[in-house]
């Protein structure tokens, strides 16, 4: 039972789509109450009442879950580094900070459209200045998540290698 805590189930909807992340407690409850079918197991195995139960790495849950909360994208820094691919929207390089367009200073405000990651160095050039009073450009212009995008939010930004042939349609 050494990565029971750690260890990660990726549900899908009956229709195949991605849906949620579980952990191993919430997955072997959801096999018991039958709301789930294992499409691939983990090598992980709990003892329940007299069976042994093996963990599911990817199962699929048995009816259709309509997930509208999930679709709404929380503006957020992880959520705004998913959209942007780690990368620094005026470099290119692995991004570590936020950066607002039009400073927060200047009135510019906390949308999709106006926060990009950017990384250490284009973040102290930046500073608290326009875009126009910098030699900065945005790589993209930013915009606000639809379509699947919340699923990538769920799966987050370092998925079991296991899942991918599961996560096409994400
Ligand atoms: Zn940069």
């Amino acid at each position: 039972m050494n990565n029971f805590n750690s260890h990660r189930t990726l549900i899908l909807n009956s229709t195949f789509q991605p849906l949620s992340i579980a952990s191993a407690k919430r997955s072997v409850a959801l096999l018991l109450s039958k709301k789930i079918n294992v499409l691939k197991e983990s090598n992980l195995q709990i003892r329940s009442e007299n069976e042994i139960i093996t963990v599911p790495k990817v199962a699929l849950l048995t009816y259709y879950v309509k997930a509208p909360y999930a679709r709404r994208v929380a503006l957020n820094r992880s959520n705004i580094f998913i959209r942007d691919f780690n990368t620094c929207q005026y470099c290119g390089s692995s991004a570590e900070s936020i950066d607002h367009i039009i400073p927060k200073s200047k009135g510019g405000e906390n949308v999709w459209s106006n926060v990009v990651a950017c990384c250490k160095r284009c973040n102290l050039i930046k500073a608290d200045k326009l875009l126009s009073q910098t030699i900065l450009k945005l790589k993209n212009f930013p915009i606000k998540p639809e379509g699947n995008f919340w699923i990538k939010t769920i799966i987050g930004s370092n998925p079991d290698p296991e899942w991918k042939e599961y996560l096409i349609s994400a």
